[in-house]
Protein backbone atom coordinates (compact mmCIF):
# COMPACT_ATOMS: atom_id res chain seq x y z
CA UNK A 1 0.00 0.00 0.00
CA UNK A 2 1.29 3.51 -0.85
CA UNK A 3 0.14 6.54 1.35
CA UNK A 4 1.03 9.86 2.20
CA UNK A 5 -0.50 12.38 4.74
CA UNK A 6 -0.21 16.26 3.64
CA UNK A 7 -0.89 17.49 7.65
CA UNK A 8 -1.80 21.46 8.47
CA UNK A 9 -2.12 22.76 5.22
CA UNK A 10 -4.89 25.29 4.60
CA UNK A 11 -7.17 22.66 2.59
CA UNK A 12 -9.37 24.98 -0.49
CA UNK A 13 -11.24 22.39 -2.36
CA UNK A 14 -13.86 24.49 -4.08
CA UNK A 15 -16.05 21.50 -5.74
CA UNK A 16 -16.75 20.59 -2.21
CA UNK A 17 -17.36 24.67 -0.94
CA UNK A 18 -14.09 23.28 1.71
CA UNK A 19 -11.90 26.13 2.59
CA UNK A 20 -10.17 24.85 6.06
CA UNK A 21 -7.03 23.98 7.68
CA UNK A 22 -6.75 19.84 7.21
CA UNK A 23 -5.04 16.78 6.59
CA UNK A 24 -5.38 15.05 3.54
CA UNK A 25 -4.86 11.16 3.29
CA UNK A 26 -3.78 10.04 0.73
CA UNK A 27 -4.33 5.65 -0.60
CA UNK A 28 -3.01 3.96 -2.97
CA UNK A 29 -3.10 7.06 -5.96
CA UNK A 30 -6.86 8.20 -4.35
CA UNK A 31 -7.96 10.37 -2.13
CA UNK A 32 -9.35 8.52 1.14
CA UNK A 33 -10.23 11.41 3.36
CA UNK A 34 -9.85 15.00 3.58
CA UNK A 35 -10.44 16.51 7.77
CA UNK A 36 -8.97 16.70 11.08
CA UNK A 37 -6.81 13.68 13.11
CA UNK A 38 -7.40 11.18 10.60
CA UNK A 39 -6.77 8.02 11.53
CA UNK A 40 -3.66 6.87 9.30
CA UNK A 41 -2.10 3.67 9.18
CA UNK A 42 1.43 3.34 10.53
CA UNK A 43 4.84 3.92 8.87
CA UNK A 44 2.81 6.37 6.13
CA UNK A 45 5.35 8.91 4.55
CA UNK A 46 4.07 12.60 6.18
CA UNK A 47 3.94 16.06 4.42
CA UNK A 48 4.44 18.86 6.48
CA UNK A 49 2.00 21.62 4.58
CA UNK A 50 1.74 23.76 7.22
CA UNK A 51 1.45 27.68 5.96
CA UNK A 52 0.57 26.13 2.57
CA UNK A 53 -2.76 26.12 0.61
CA UNK A 54 -3.21 22.31 -0.65
CA UNK A 55 -5.83 22.23 -3.41
CA UNK A 56 -7.15 19.76 -6.23
CA UNK A 57 -4.22 19.41 -8.76
CA UNK A 58 -5.02 22.12 -11.25
CA UNK A 59 -5.63 22.05 -14.86
CA UNK A 60 -4.54 23.73 -17.81
CA UNK A 61 -6.71 23.44 -20.58
CA UNK A 62 -4.72 25.75 -23.25
CA UNK A 63 -1.07 24.44 -23.76
CA UNK A 64 0.55 23.37 -26.74
CA UNK A 65 2.92 20.39 -26.26
CA UNK A 66 4.46 20.53 -29.98
CA UNK A 67 3.85 16.93 -30.00
CA UNK A 68 3.61 15.07 -32.93
CA UNK A 69 6.19 17.16 -35.31
CA UNK A 70 7.47 19.86 -33.60
CA UNK A 71 9.61 18.86 -30.77
CA UNK A 72 12.48 20.99 -31.00
CA UNK A 73 10.11 23.51 -29.82
CA UNK A 74 8.83 21.11 -26.78
CA UNK A 75 8.01 17.32 -25.93
CA UNK A 76 5.05 15.37 -23.58
CA UNK A 77 8.26 15.05 -21.72
CA UNK A 78 9.91 18.39 -21.33
CA UNK A 79 5.79 20.47 -21.67
CA UNK A 80 4.67 17.84 -19.23
CA UNK A 81 7.49 18.59 -16.46
CA UNK A 82 7.00 22.21 -17.16
CA UNK A 83 3.61 21.83 -15.73
CA UNK A 84 4.46 19.23 -13.27
CA UNK A 85 6.86 22.89 -11.80
CA UNK A 86 3.99 24.92 -12.49
CA UNK A 87 1.64 22.93 -9.75
CA UNK A 88 -0.59 21.50 -13.14
CA UNK A 89 -0.98 17.90 -12.31
CA UNK A 90 -3.43 17.95 -15.76
CA UNK A 91 -3.26 19.79 -19.00
CA UNK A 92 -5.09 19.74 -22.38
CA UNK A 93 -3.12 19.90 -25.63
CA UNK A 94 -3.95 21.40 -28.44
CA UNK A 95 -4.10 19.68 -32.15
CA UNK A 96 -1.88 22.47 -34.07
CA UNK A 97 1.15 20.04 -34.60
CA UNK A 98 2.63 18.37 -37.36
CA UNK A 99 0.47 16.34 -38.43
CA UNK A 100 -2.38 18.22 -36.83
CA UNK A 101 -4.11 16.03 -34.29
CA UNK A 102 -7.27 15.42 -36.89
CA UNK A 103 -8.05 11.83 -36.93
CA UNK A 104 -8.08 8.79 -34.86
CA UNK A 105 -4.78 7.24 -34.96
CA UNK A 106 -2.76 10.64 -33.58
CA UNK A 107 -5.12 10.78 -30.77
CA UNK A 108 -4.36 7.60 -29.86
CA UNK A 109 -0.45 8.22 -30.22
CA UNK A 110 -0.43 11.59 -28.43
CA UNK A 111 -2.51 9.23 -25.75
CA UNK A 112 -0.28 6.35 -25.70
CA UNK A 113 3.31 8.63 -25.74
CA UNK A 114 1.63 10.67 -22.91
CA UNK A 115 1.07 7.79 -20.58
CA UNK A 116 4.69 6.43 -21.23
CA UNK A 117 6.47 9.55 -21.02
CA UNK A 118 4.35 12.82 -19.37
CA UNK A 119 4.81 12.97 -15.64
CA UNK A 120 1.20 14.42 -15.48
CA UNK A 121 -2.06 13.92 -16.79
CA UNK A 122 -2.54 15.01 -20.49
CA UNK A 123 -5.60 15.54 -22.21
CA UNK A 124 -6.23 15.59 -26.00
CA UNK A 125 -8.06 17.83 -27.96
CA UNK A 126 -8.91 17.38 -32.06
CA UNK A 127 -8.82 19.33 -34.74
CA UNK A 128 -12.70 21.29 -35.95
CA UNK A 129 -11.29 20.67 -39.27
CA UNK A 130 -9.09 18.56 -41.43
CA UNK A 131 -5.24 19.85 -41.55
CA UNK A 132 -6.99 23.22 -39.43
CA UNK A 133 -7.22 24.44 -42.88
CA UNK A 134 -11.04 25.72 -42.06
CA UNK A 135 -12.55 24.06 -45.14
CA UNK A 136 -13.62 20.42 -44.14
CA UNK A 137 -14.78 19.32 -40.92
CA UNK A 138 -12.93 16.59 -39.33
CA UNK A 139 -14.15 13.04 -38.59
CA UNK A 140 -15.79 14.42 -34.89
CA UNK A 141 -17.56 11.40 -34.06
CA UNK A 142 -14.02 9.02 -34.76
CA UNK A 143 -12.17 11.79 -32.48
CA UNK A 144 -14.83 11.36 -29.89
CA UNK A 145 -14.36 7.26 -29.66
CA UNK A 146 -10.72 8.09 -29.93
CA UNK A 147 -10.65 9.64 -26.37
CA UNK A 148 -10.79 13.80 -27.21
CA UNK A 149 -12.06 16.23 -24.57
CA UNK A 150 -12.91 18.99 -26.79
CA UNK A 151 -12.51 20.51 -30.88
CA UNK A 152 -10.53 23.50 -31.26
CA UNK A 153 -9.20 24.32 -34.01
CA UNK A 154 -6.34 26.88 -32.29
CA UNK A 155 -3.66 28.58 -33.61
CA UNK A 156 -6.54 29.45 -36.86
CA UNK A 157 -10.23 30.18 -36.24
CA UNK A 158 -12.93 28.43 -38.95
CA UNK A 159 -13.82 31.24 -40.66
CA UNK A 160 -16.80 30.03 -42.38
CA UNK A 161 -20.14 30.21 -40.18
CA UNK A 162 -22.15 27.57 -42.11
CA UNK A 163 -19.13 25.13 -42.09
CA UNK A 164 -18.66 26.31 -38.05
CA UNK A 165 -22.69 25.42 -37.62
CA UNK A 166 -22.44 22.13 -38.77
CA UNK A 167 -19.30 21.87 -36.53
CA UNK A 168 -21.18 22.77 -33.49
CA UNK A 169 -23.93 20.47 -33.82
CA UNK A 170 -22.05 17.37 -33.99
CA UNK A 171 -20.31 18.72 -31.31
CA UNK A 172 -23.32 18.70 -29.40
CA UNK A 173 -24.42 15.47 -31.02
CA UNK A 174 -20.96 13.73 -29.34
CA UNK A 175 -21.38 16.03 -25.92
CA UNK A 176 -18.01 17.74 -27.11
CA UNK A 177 -17.26 21.12 -26.17
CA UNK A 178 -15.90 23.41 -29.10
CA UNK A 179 -13.12 25.82 -28.51
CA UNK A 180 -12.44 28.76 -30.23
CA UNK A 181 -9.24 30.89 -31.14
CA UNK A 182 -11.64 33.97 -32.19
CA UNK A 183 -9.78 36.04 -35.09
CA UNK A 184 -11.39 37.28 -37.80
CA UNK A 185 -8.89 36.98 -40.67
CA UNK A 186 -10.42 39.99 -43.12
CA UNK A 187 -10.50 42.17 -39.65
CA UNK A 188 -6.72 41.19 -38.46
CA UNK A 189 -4.94 40.88 -41.74
CA UNK A 190 -1.51 40.83 -41.19
CA UNK A 191 -1.55 42.71 -37.92
CA UNK A 192 1.53 42.04 -35.35
CA UNK A 193 0.45 43.96 -32.88
CA UNK A 194 -2.81 45.86 -30.72
CA UNK A 195 -4.16 48.56 -32.86
CA UNK A 196 -3.72 51.58 -31.19
CA UNK A 197 -1.40 54.30 -30.16
CA UNK A 198 1.60 52.20 -29.63
CA UNK A 199 1.43 50.13 -33.10
CA UNK A 200 1.44 53.50 -34.81
CA UNK A 201 4.58 54.78 -32.58
CA UNK A 202 6.12 51.80 -33.03
CA UNK A 203 5.28 51.13 -36.73
CA UNK A 204 3.84 47.77 -35.97
CA UNK A 205 0.89 46.67 -38.41
CA UNK A 206 -2.21 46.75 -36.27
CA UNK A 207 -4.99 43.97 -35.02
CA UNK A 208 -7.59 45.69 -34.16
CA UNK A 209 -10.05 43.80 -31.15
CA UNK A 210 -12.76 43.99 -33.23
CA UNK A 211 -10.41 41.29 -35.16
CA UNK A 212 -11.33 39.14 -31.42
CA UNK A 213 -14.73 40.25 -31.29
CA UNK A 214 -16.85 39.73 -34.34
CA UNK A 215 -16.07 35.99 -33.85
CA UNK A 216 -16.72 36.10 -29.95
CA UNK A 217 -20.16 37.48 -31.25
CA UNK A 218 -20.50 34.93 -33.66
CA UNK A 219 -19.35 32.11 -31.45
CA UNK A 220 -22.56 33.51 -28.90
CA UNK A 221 -25.05 33.55 -31.95
CA UNK A 222 -24.12 30.03 -33.09
CA UNK A 223 -24.55 28.50 -29.36
CA UNK A 224 -27.56 29.75 -28.84
CA UNK A 225 -28.74 28.96 -32.17
CA UNK A 226 -27.11 25.01 -31.82
CA UNK A 227 -27.32 24.46 -27.94
CA UNK A 228 -23.52 23.51 -28.72
CA UNK A 229 -21.02 24.44 -25.77
CA UNK A 230 -18.65 26.90 -27.21
CA UNK A 231 -15.93 28.11 -25.02
CA UNK A 232 -13.96 31.40 -26.48
CA UNK A 233 -10.16 30.68 -25.59
CA UNK A 234 -7.83 33.46 -24.47
CA UNK A 235 -9.71 36.31 -24.42
CA UNK A 236 -7.87 39.70 -25.14
CA UNK A 237 -10.23 42.96 -25.30
CA UNK A 238 -12.66 44.47 -23.28
CA UNK A 239 -15.63 44.22 -26.03
CA UNK A 240 -15.52 40.26 -25.48
CA UNK A 241 -15.45 40.52 -21.90
CA UNK A 242 -18.96 42.60 -22.68
CA UNK A 243 -20.29 40.47 -25.43
CA UNK A 244 -19.90 37.50 -22.98
CA UNK A 245 -21.23 38.76 -19.75
CA UNK A 246 -24.36 39.99 -21.04
CA UNK A 247 -24.84 36.64 -23.42
CA UNK A 248 -24.29 34.71 -20.42
CA UNK A 249 -27.12 36.64 -18.77
CA UNK A 250 -29.20 35.05 -21.10
CA UNK A 251 -28.26 31.79 -20.37
CA UNK A 252 -26.13 31.05 -23.66
CA UNK A 253 -23.99 27.71 -23.08
CA UNK A 254 -21.02 30.09 -23.68
CA UNK A 255 -17.70 30.08 -21.75
CA UNK A 256 -14.28 32.28 -21.84
CA UNK A 257 -10.73 32.02 -20.69
CA UNK A 258 -7.96 34.43 -19.84
CA UNK A 259 -4.72 33.85 -19.78
CA UNK A 260 -2.26 35.81 -17.37
CA UNK A 261 -0.45 37.71 -19.98
CA UNK A 262 -3.26 39.26 -20.65
CA UNK A 263 -4.33 40.39 -17.77
CA UNK A 264 -0.92 41.54 -16.33
CA UNK A 265 0.83 43.00 -19.37
CA UNK A 266 -0.35 45.58 -21.62
CA UNK A 267 0.69 47.02 -25.59
CA UNK A 268 2.91 49.51 -23.71
CA UNK A 269 5.68 46.84 -22.91
CA UNK A 270 6.19 46.03 -26.81
CA UNK A 271 7.78 49.65 -26.17
CA UNK A 272 10.34 48.36 -24.31
CA UNK A 273 10.56 47.91 -20.27
CA UNK A 274 10.74 52.25 -19.84
CA UNK A 275 7.53 52.78 -21.62
CA UNK A 276 6.02 49.86 -20.19
CA UNK A 277 6.99 50.53 -15.80
CA UNK A 278 6.74 54.25 -16.61
CA UNK A 279 2.77 53.91 -17.46
CA UNK A 280 0.99 51.09 -17.25
CA UNK A 281 3.29 48.81 -15.16
CA UNK A 282 3.73 50.98 -12.65
CA UNK A 283 1.81 49.05 -10.54
CA UNK A 284 3.19 46.27 -10.83
CA UNK A 285 6.55 48.02 -10.66
CA UNK A 286 6.31 48.16 -7.13
CA UNK A 287 6.88 45.18 -6.00
CA UNK A 288 9.64 44.15 -8.28
CA UNK A 289 11.33 46.80 -5.95
CA UNK A 290 14.89 48.64 -6.93
CA UNK A 291 16.00 46.35 -9.93
CA UNK A 292 13.03 46.37 -12.85
CA UNK A 293 13.20 43.76 -15.59
CA UNK A 294 14.58 45.48 -18.27
CA UNK A 295 14.05 44.26 -22.00
CA UNK A 296 14.25 45.92 -25.64
CA UNK A 297 11.14 47.72 -27.29
CA UNK A 298 10.50 45.43 -30.42
CA UNK A 299 11.09 42.53 -27.91
CA UNK A 300 9.40 39.13 -29.36
CA UNK A 301 8.69 37.88 -25.99
CA UNK A 302 5.75 39.94 -25.89
CA UNK A 303 4.34 38.82 -29.34
CA UNK A 304 1.78 36.62 -29.04
CA UNK A 305 -2.09 35.46 -30.45
CA UNK A 306 -4.10 37.46 -29.88
CA UNK A 307 -1.81 40.44 -29.43
CA UNK A 308 -1.71 42.59 -25.65
CA UNK A 309 -4.34 45.40 -25.08
CA UNK A 310 -4.44 48.50 -23.75
CA UNK A 311 -4.74 49.02 -20.02
CA UNK A 312 -8.49 49.06 -20.58
CA UNK A 313 -8.20 45.53 -21.98
CA UNK A 314 -6.18 44.60 -19.05
CA UNK A 315 -8.94 45.94 -16.35
CA UNK A 316 -12.13 45.04 -18.27
CA UNK A 317 -10.38 40.85 -18.63
CA UNK A 318 -9.80 41.31 -14.34
CA UNK A 319 -13.18 42.62 -13.87
CA UNK A 320 -14.87 39.71 -16.11
CA UNK A 321 -12.81 37.77 -14.15
CA UNK A 322 -13.83 38.57 -10.92
CA UNK A 323 -17.59 39.35 -11.56
CA UNK A 324 -17.13 35.21 -13.06
CA UNK A 325 -17.89 35.98 -16.46
CA UNK A 326 -14.34 34.55 -17.00
CA UNK A 327 -14.75 31.24 -15.44
CA UNK A 328 -11.53 29.35 -16.33
CA UNK A 329 -7.60 30.73 -16.60
CA UNK A 330 -5.09 29.23 -18.36
CA UNK A 331 -2.15 29.61 -20.10
CA UNK A 332 -2.00 29.36 -23.82
CA UNK A 333 2.11 27.70 -23.22
CA UNK A 334 3.65 28.17 -26.78
CA UNK A 335 6.82 27.24 -26.65
CA UNK A 336 8.82 28.14 -29.49
CA UNK A 337 13.02 27.76 -30.28
CA UNK A 338 15.41 30.87 -29.87
CA UNK A 339 16.10 31.32 -33.00
CA UNK A 340 12.66 31.51 -34.28
CA UNK A 341 11.87 34.20 -31.82
CA UNK A 342 15.23 35.89 -33.04
CA UNK A 343 14.20 37.85 -35.37
CA UNK A 344 12.37 41.12 -36.45
CA UNK A 345 8.91 41.72 -34.93
CA UNK A 346 7.31 41.18 -38.17
CA UNK A 347 8.76 37.68 -39.20
CA UNK A 348 8.18 35.88 -35.09
CA UNK A 349 5.86 33.54 -34.23
CA UNK A 350 3.35 34.39 -31.55
CA UNK A 351 3.29 32.79 -28.35
CA UNK A 352 5.23 32.54 -25.02
CA UNK A 353 5.77 29.98 -22.49
CA UNK A 354 3.70 30.29 -19.60
CA UNK A 355 3.42 27.27 -17.42
CA UNK A 356 5.79 27.73 -15.07
CA UNK A 357 4.38 31.89 -14.24
CA UNK A 358 0.51 31.22 -14.44
CA UNK A 359 0.01 30.52 -11.35
CA UNK A 360 2.17 33.12 -9.53
CA UNK A 361 0.92 35.89 -11.50
CA UNK A 362 -2.57 34.70 -11.29
CA UNK A 363 -2.07 34.73 -7.03
CA UNK A 364 -0.29 38.40 -7.98
CA UNK A 365 -3.23 39.62 -10.17
CA UNK A 366 -6.49 38.44 -8.63
CA UNK A 367 -5.92 36.96 -4.87
CA UNK A 368 -3.10 39.48 -3.67
CA UNK A 369 -4.46 42.42 -5.60
CA UNK A 370 -8.04 41.55 -3.68
CA UNK A 371 -10.27 40.46 -6.41
CA UNK A 372 -10.65 36.75 -5.57
CA UNK A 373 -10.96 35.13 -2.81
CA UNK A 374 -8.15 31.65 -2.68
CA UNK A 375 -10.81 29.55 -3.27
CA UNK A 376 -12.43 31.60 -6.30
CA UNK A 377 -8.67 31.32 -7.93
CA UNK A 378 -8.97 28.02 -7.42
CA UNK A 379 -11.98 26.92 -9.16
CA UNK A 380 -10.57 28.56 -12.27
CA UNK A 381 -7.70 26.16 -12.16
CA UNK A 382 -9.76 22.99 -11.11
CA UNK A 383 -13.81 22.56 -11.06
CA UNK A 384 -14.39 25.10 -14.08
CA UNK A 385 -12.34 23.54 -16.31
CA UNK A 386 -13.30 19.82 -15.30
CA UNK A 387 -16.98 20.77 -15.63
CA UNK A 388 -16.23 22.26 -18.90
CA UNK A 389 -14.48 19.64 -20.60
CA UNK A 390 -16.58 16.59 -18.21
CA UNK A 391 -12.91 15.53 -16.45
CA UNK A 392 -13.63 13.63 -13.36
CA UNK A 393 -10.72 15.60 -11.92
CA UNK A 394 -10.53 19.08 -10.00
CA UNK A 395 -11.96 17.55 -6.22
CA UNK A 396 -10.25 15.89 -3.50
CA UNK A 397 -13.69 13.81 -2.70
CA UNK A 398 -12.74 10.79 -1.29
CA UNK A 399 -12.16 8.07 -4.10
CA UNK A 400 -10.88 10.94 -6.58
CA UNK A 401 -7.47 10.66 -8.29
CA UNK A 402 -4.96 11.44 -5.75
CA UNK A 403 -4.10 14.76 -8.19
CA UNK A 404 -2.77 17.64 -5.20
CA UNK A 405 -1.39 20.73 -5.92
CA UNK A 406 0.54 22.77 -2.34
CA UNK A 407 1.69 26.04 -2.91
CA UNK A 408 3.08 28.80 -0.75
CA UNK A 409 0.81 31.54 -1.89
CA UNK A 410 3.24 34.02 -0.12
CA UNK A 411 6.54 32.72 -0.77
CA UNK A 412 8.41 35.48 -3.62
CA UNK A 413 11.27 34.49 -5.86
CA UNK A 414 12.52 35.73 -8.71
CA UNK A 415 11.41 33.38 -12.52
CA UNK A 416 14.48 32.44 -14.63
CA UNK A 417 13.54 31.24 -17.95
CA UNK A 418 17.15 29.31 -18.45
CA UNK A 419 16.15 27.41 -14.95
CA UNK A 420 12.63 26.88 -16.80
CA UNK A 421 12.06 22.95 -17.16
CA UNK A 422 10.48 23.82 -20.89
CA UNK A 423 12.30 22.93 -23.84
CA UNK A 424 12.20 26.74 -24.64
CA UNK A 425 12.61 30.11 -23.29
CA UNK A 426 10.04 32.31 -24.80
CA UNK A 427 8.70 34.27 -21.24
CA UNK A 428 8.33 37.64 -21.30
CA UNK A 429 8.29 37.42 -17.33
CA UNK A 430 11.89 36.76 -17.50
CA UNK A 431 13.90 38.06 -14.08
CA UNK A 432 10.34 38.95 -12.86
CA UNK A 433 9.67 38.98 -8.90
CA UNK A 434 6.90 36.85 -8.64
CA UNK A 435 4.38 36.47 -5.12
CA UNK A 436 3.03 32.60 -4.70
CA UNK A 437 4.66 29.33 -5.53
CA UNK A 438 4.24 26.10 -5.73
CA UNK A 439 5.74 23.67 -3.28
CA UNK A 440 4.61 19.89 -4.55
CA UNK A 441 3.22 18.48 -7.43
CA UNK A 442 1.29 15.06 -6.92
CA UNK A 443 -0.78 13.11 -9.55
CA UNK A 444 -2.29 9.93 -8.81
CA UNK A 445 -0.77 9.73 -5.40
CA UNK A 446 2.17 10.45 -6.94
CA UNK A 447 4.92 13.56 -6.21
CA UNK A 448 6.22 14.30 -9.87
CA UNK A 449 7.45 17.47 -8.45
CA UNK A 450 8.99 19.08 -4.96
CA UNK A 451 10.46 22.31 -4.09
CA UNK A 452 12.40 19.66 -1.96
CA UNK A 453 13.40 17.40 -4.83
CA UNK A 454 14.87 20.43 -6.25
CA UNK A 455 16.85 21.42 -3.86
CA UNK A 456 18.07 17.70 -3.81
CA UNK A 457 18.79 18.02 -7.07
CA UNK A 458 20.66 21.25 -7.10
ZN1 LIG B 1 -4.94 30.36 -29.82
Amino acid sequence: MAALLLTGGQVVDPANHFDSPADVLIIDGKISAVGKNLSTPKGIEHFDARGKIVCPGLIDLHVHLREPGQTAKENLATGTAAAARGGFTSVVCMPNTSPAIDTAGTVALIRERAAREGVVNVFVTGAITKNIAGEELSPIGGLKRAGVVAITDDGHCVQNHELMRHACQYAKMFDLPVMDHCQDYSLVTDGVMHEDYWSTVLGLRGWPSAGEEVIVARNILLAELTGAKIHCQHLSAAGSVALLREAKKRGVPISGEACPHHFTLTDAAVAGSGKFWNADGKGLAKFQGGELPEWPKYDTNFKMNPPLGTARDREAILEGLADGTIEILCSDHAPHCDYEKEVEFDYAPFGITGLETELSLSLMQLVHAKRLSFAELIAKFTANPARLLNLKKGTLSAGADADVTVFDPDAEWIFRAEDSASKSKNSPFNGWKLKGRTVATIVGGKTVWSEKSELVAA
